[in-house]
């Protein structure tokens, strides 16, 4: 489903990434770990065309998406939720929710889906005509997923899902997140800091180091990795 080809991110001087190339198959959670500043987050603003790659390949569905706009690259169906749950602080959880849609126009369907994510969500239910500012952190972070849902994505990009939450609601987010995946089949890019809940939940990951992808293998294999669990587990 997207392949990247050798992909080197900059800013300005700074190379954050150096000769990326990953593979996510249509129907997995594949995840990229790795420590602060590896370049996790940079690779997600690649692909999604905030940060746009300097050279390399990015195919989506075969189509090549670097060089093109992040409206464009949502409009493919590829939906990033930025790190730190970045939503519209002032406007509603209902507004929050039409602003996910606003490349869609298909009103019935968009009120389905309001009602669908109700149902994965139903605290936000409850909110719906609520400020998004006044949410808990949890729910802020239900909402800012839920709101890359409206976009219909095949592709979810989630960047540090788990970041500053309780236990409690990372476990009933990442519930969701694998719901999201087996009922709706759509594919996920999860990166996170936490790699232990990062591989139980996804199928494969990649692991980042200085810009770099240093190993790549089913999660379960990652997880019993020594180098992998001292470095990255604290095991
Ligand atoms: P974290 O988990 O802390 O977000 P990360 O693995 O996501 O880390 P990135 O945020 O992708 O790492 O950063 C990769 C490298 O790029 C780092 O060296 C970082 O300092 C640098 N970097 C990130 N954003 C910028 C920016 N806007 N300007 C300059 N350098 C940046």
């Amino acid at each position: 489903m997207l392949k990247l080809q050798n992909v080197e991110t900059f800013y300005g001087n700074i190379q954050a990434l150096k000769s990326i190339s990953m593979e996510i198959a249509e129907g997995e959670i594949v995840t990229l770990i790795g420590a602060n500043g590896a370049g996790k987050s940079t690779t997600l603003m690649s692909i999604s065309g905030v940060v746009p790659p300097r050279t390399g390949e990015i195919l989506f569905q075969d189509q090549p998406i670097h060089g093109l706009p992040p409206n464009a690259i949502v409009s493919m169906g590829i939906s990033q939720v930025p790190e730190g749950r970045r939503i519209f602080p002032y406007l509603t959880v209902l507004e929050n929710l039409d602003m996910g849609a606003f490349l869609r126009d298909d009103k019935d369907e968009i009120k389905n889906d309001i009602a669908y994510i109700f149902e994965l969500f139903p605290i936000l239910a409850e909110r719906r005509h609520q400020a998004g500012g006044t949410l808990s952190g949890g729910e802020q972070q239900m909402l800012a997923i839920s709101r890359a849902l409206m976009a219909r994505p095949r592709l979810l990009l989630l960047d540090e899902p788990s970041l500053g939450l309780a236990p409690l609601v990372v476990k009933r987010i990442f519930d969701i997140v694998r719901k999201i995946n087996t009922e709706n089949n759509t594919t996920v890019f999860l990166v996170e800091q936490n790699a232990n809940l990062a591989l139980k939940t996804a199928h494969r990951g990649y692991v980042m180091e200085n810009g770099r992808i240093i190993m790549a293998d089913a999660a379960d294999k990652l997880l019993a990795n020594e180098d992998v669990r001292k470095a990255y587990l604290g095991i």
